[in-house]
């Protein structure tokens, strides 16, 4: 026998935790269901920056509104969520990435976020390991970094608070109008259902425009200050916009541990989670041709994850069809940490018709799907 809800949501990752808080807030009656940890997924993968992202008006909209709701969030999000407001750093290699340089930061002070263009004294001020003859960078300010899965877990810990029930270790088998069967054939009915889990989401609701995108991630040993805020080459556009070839891009964080976490690369087509060390080293020759000293840190933890892409570099969020029940809340690819507070938001305010802080418009499932060539 099952049981009845508002909402029943099919993953436990960040965006099904930030849609079962921001329902469960609400006053709605919400179940979880999630076969792995909370957070297992993309989540506990992915590198938890928090960022403004220029790529598109949509893109802005959605990731500098979230990263309002994070700072929000802040004061009461608990220490193992180390949340860390080290600002990112996006460093030009050359005076052709200088211009990039100058192009974001009169994109951002339009929308009023606080950036500042370092030339290469300010830059190796702040960042003295990257290596000599970099031309210069835009430091924008108010971005972080978190511990993703600590942060999935505090926002469904307060959604249980609100009464939200939470079945973690049972996986979601179907999506049907009228709820979810379990694959114990338990039959959750629910108004609205959720389908939030990332990546498998194509699993549970064929069809729809997501693909697994592979990243690899390495982590070291402590060494407090060797990075001092998020690093990522301006060329990582580069490498996060190919929708077809393998690609890798230097981006370095900070962990409130001392640690230093190092990506990344991008690889379509690949299903297995193994490591492929011939990407590893791709990626690492690249953050040692930024920080040469990276080659003496000691690497203690190698893993991968995987986003899930959409053609359009947009999430999908919202009900598949005009009057369904079923609601995505995936494809969010590389920013899915970023955007997970804002998604949740979207969702509930779709569901119970209040005004949205953005327009959802750019994010619905319904929306045409053109693939983006850069
Ligand atoms: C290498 C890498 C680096 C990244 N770096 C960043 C970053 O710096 N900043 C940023 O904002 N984003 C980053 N991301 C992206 C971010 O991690 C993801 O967008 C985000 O975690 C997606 O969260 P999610 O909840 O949608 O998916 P997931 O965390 O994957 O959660 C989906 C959940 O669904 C569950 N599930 C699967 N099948 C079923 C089923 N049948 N029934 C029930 N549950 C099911 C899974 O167990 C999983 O827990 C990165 C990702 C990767 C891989």
């Amino acid at each position: 026998m099952g049981a009845s809800y508002d909402v029943a949501i099919a993953g436990g990752g960040i965006v099904g935790a930030a849609c079962a808080l921001e329902c469960a807030e609400a006053g709605l009656s919400v179940v979880v269901v999630e076969p792995g940890p909370i957070g297992g997924g993309a989540t506990a993968a992915g590198m938890g920056h928090i960022v403004v992202m220029d790529d598109s008006p949509a893109q802005i909209a959605l990731t500098q509104y979230s990263r309002q709701l994070w700072i929000d969030l802040k004061p009461r999000l608990p220490s193992d969520v180390e949340y860390l407001p080290c600002g990112t750093t996006w460093v030009a290699a050359d005076d052709e990435e200088m211009a990039e340089v100058r192009r974001k930061k009169r994109v951002l002070d339009d929308i009023d976020v606080r950036a500042e263009v370092f030339d290469e004294r300010q830059l190796y001020k702040t960042e003295p390991n990257l290596r000599k003859g970099l031309a210069g960078a835009l430091y924008v300010r108010d971005d972080a970094v978190v511990y993703p899965p600590c942060a999935a877990r505090y926002l469904l810990e307060r959604a249980r608070e609100k009464g939200a029930t939470l079945r973690i270790g049972e996986r979601v088998q179907e999506l049907t109008p009228q709820g979810m069967t379990l694959h114990d054939k338990t039959v959750l009915s629910a108004g609205i259902t959720v389908n939030a889990t990332g990546a498998w989401a194509p699993e549970l609701t064929p069809g729809i425009p997501v693909r697994k995108r592979k990243g690899h991630l390495v982590i070291t040993e402590r060494y407090p200050g060797f990075v001092n805020t998020a690093l990522i080459e301006l060329g990582y556009l580069k490498s996060a916009h190919s929708t077809t070839t393998d690609s890798v891009a230097f981006n370095a964080q900070p962990r409130r541990t001392g640690q230093v976490l190092i990506g990344s690369s991008r690889q379509f087509g690949v299903d297995g989670a193994g490591v492929d060390t011939h990407m590893l080293r791709r990626m690492l020759q690249r953050a040692q041709e930024y920080m040469p000293g990276i080659a003496d840190l000691i690497a203690i933890r190698t893993w991968t994850g995987f986003r899930a892409a959409t053609p359009d570099k947009l999430p999908l969020i919202g009900p598949v069809g005009e009057h369904s029940t079923l609601y995505l809340a995936t494809g969010h690819e590389g920013l899915g940490i970023t955007t997970s507070l804002a998604t949740g938001r979207l969702v509930a305010d779709h569901i119970l018709r209040r005004t949205p802080p953005i327009p959802i418009e750019p994010y619905l499932p319904t929306r045409s799907h053109e693939e983006e060539h850069a």
